[in-house]
């Protein structure tokens, strides 16, 4: 089996609200499923009721895969209940702190008073820290190839692409691209892949107002994944500003784009493989 379930699609802060139902108003975390390997990409607010579904199911080994440290990326981590029982283990890597310190301090730092009231050490599992630098490939729990890229983001960002069984999921997310010279460390990364889930917290009408700001937009997705030949396009890291009519609008208008686009929803499951 190799499956994707979205826990949270939007981008910098939760954003709860009854215009974010159909959506969702959690922060950025995915769950890969391969075969009896659990991946988590990014720790956003969806990562807590992840966190209760795997104490329910007794998933005791889990490897999370961090793209960058902003807040809507990891601010879920100290409300994942798997991390404080000491009989799980955790793997938790990242790609764009190799020399500033390491991941393990940047997430300390989080969890520190007066910010939080509850240190990192107080996390019983087994949790390991391993930091890369994005571009790397490494193969994780045997079979399981993780080959990863760097993005056009402030403070750096790392994306990911993870293979199993000959099919390919693509997590690429927070990067900002320039317009007409589609990013070829993405084309590299998504080339041929089953989906890719892209940052597209603009449209291309609003991009213009918002460059610098590390974001990309769901017509530079399909761009990207028609030059890469990429099989579906998953939009990702919505503005929390585009509430539940808005996202109607732009899942309408990327169906008619290019048809094997969608907007990603919480909650919402895409089997690669299912047997
Ligand atoms: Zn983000
Ligand atoms: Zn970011």
């Amino acid at each position: 089996m190799f499956a994707i379930q979205f826990w949270g699609v939007r981008g910098s802060i939760a954003c709860a609200s009854p215009r974010h139902i159909k959506y969702g108003g959690n922060t950025s975390c995915v769950e890969v499923v391969a075969g009896d390997n659990r991946f988590i990409l990014d720790a956003g607010t969806g990562i807590r009721p992840l966190g209760k579904e795997f104490l329910q199911e007794g998933v005791r080994t889990i490897t999370l895969l961090l793209t960058h440290t902003h807040w809507d990326h990891i601010n879920g981590l100290p409300f994942f209940r798997p991390a404080y029982d000491p009989t799980r283990r955790m793997h938790i890597f990242a790609g764009h702190l190799k020399n500033q310190g390491g991941i393990e301090k940047v997430l300390s730092q989080q969890m520190h008073e007066p910010v939080f009231p509850v240190p990192l050490e107080a996390m019983r599992a087994i949790v390991e820290f391993e930091d890369f630098t994005a571009g790397e490939s490494f193969t994780l729990n045997g079979g399981v190839r993780i080959r990863t890229a760097p993005l056009n983001h402030p403070n750096c960002a790392t994306g990911y692409r993870i293979e199993y069984e000959g099919h390919a999921a693509c997590y690429v997310t927070d990067t900002e691209h320039t317009p007409g010279q589609l990013d070829e460390n993405i084309l590299g990364l998504i080339e041929g892949a089953d989906l890719v889930i892209y940052d597209s917290t603009y449209t291309d009408a609003e991009f213009p107002a918002r460059i610098g700001w590390g974001h990309s937009t769901w017509q530079e997705g399909i761009r990207l994944c028609r030059a890469a030949g990429a099989k579906r396009l998953a939009i990702f890291h919505h503005e929390p500003d585009h509430e539940d009519d808005f996202m109607d609008a732009i899942a309408a208008e990327a169906e008619a784009t290019w048809g094997a686009s969608f907007v990603a929803r919480e909650g919402m499951v895409v089997n690669l493989k299912s047997s």
